[in-house]
């Protein structure tokens, strides 16, 4: 189980590959502790050079928490994901600026590369709009990560998840990356998009791909 060492590590590496600039986004991890299980979370507005373990806040299911902070502002979606995805194990966000240029468009991101079939489907969905730090943003983000374990949050950012938050980051830069990849490509064009069939296909080789099972 991810230590609260850990996750200042990996969010100092979110601000550092550049996913995030300034206090935009937030990463948590989900954790057991004193018999309650839970959640930690990055704490809310602080830039992450200054973070230290203390600063991190454990929050539970109903969202108690403990600590000398405030939880990030978008503790309900993180909290909302533990219990609907049993499978999430941890869960970051961001305001990367490729992914969010896609999000102010509010367009899925089609089957443009094979790549998208590493976040479950053959898309990634856009969330509706909804006020930051809002239920309703929460609601919106579960209807979109359904199937699925990356979207895209309209006139926002992004968020993934993943078994734990070194492997969040590394979905979250694939992310970028395909976003970026995507937006060059329409500059040129119309992409030419991977029909149901081949993304069929994608989709069960990922099953097995890699050194171990997913
Ligand atoms: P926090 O600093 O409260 O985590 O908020 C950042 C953010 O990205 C809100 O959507
Ligand atoms: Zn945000």
């Amino acid at each position: 189980m991810p230590d609260r060492q850990t996750l200042v590590d990996i969010a100092r590496r979110m601000a550092a590959s550049g996913l995030n600039k300034g206090t935009a986004g937030n990463l948590s991890a989900r954790q057991e502790e004193n018999g309650e299980r839970g959640f930690l979370i990055t704490p809310s507005g602080m830039a992450y050079d200054t973070l230290t373990p203390e600063d991190v806040v454990f929050m539970r299911f109903d969202g108690a928490h403990t600590g000398n902070r405030k939880p990030s502002s978008e503790w309900r979606f993180h909290r909302d994901i533990y219990v609907a995805r049993p499978e999430a194990g941890a869960v970051l966000h961001a305001h990367s600026s490729f992914a969010t240029t896609l999000a102010c468009l509010r367009r899925d991101i089609p089957p443009f590369h094979y790549m998208i079939a590493r976040f479950d489907g053959d898309t990634v969905r856009c969330a509706n709009y909804a006020t930051f730090g809002t239920q309703e943003l929460s609601d919106a983000i579960l209807v979109a990560l359904r199937g699925r374990k990356a979207c895209l949050l309209a006139n926002h950012g992004m968020l993934v998840f993943g078994d734990d938050p070194a492997r969040a980051l590394a979905l979250a830069l694939e992310l970028e990356e395909l976003c970026e990849q995507y937006w060059r490509a329409c500059q040129l064009g119309q992409p030419v998009l991977l029909d149901a069939g081949e993304m069929a296909r994608v989709l069960d080789k990922f099953t097995t791909y890699g050194q171990e099972q997913r």
